[in-house]
């Protein structure tokens, strides 16, 4: 994790994106979270939706 990442800074490593029909996805430099950008919008972060459920 890097520092931008600890306080939200995260962007897109320019080798890992790709366009989808909905707009651009991509996993972020620092701490390899996946991201994805609607055409007109920011990158954000995204959350897995096979992200674990923990009990
Ligand atoms: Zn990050």
């Amino acid at each position: 994790m890097s520092l931008p990442c600890l306080f939200g800074f995260h962007r897109p490593s320019l080798s890992s994106i790709a366009r989808r029909p909905l707009g651009l996805v991509g996993l972020c430099e620092g701490c390899g979270r996946p991201m994805n950008k609607p055409g007109d919008g920011k990158w954000a972060l995204t959350d897995p939706l096979d992200k674990p459920i923990r009990s």
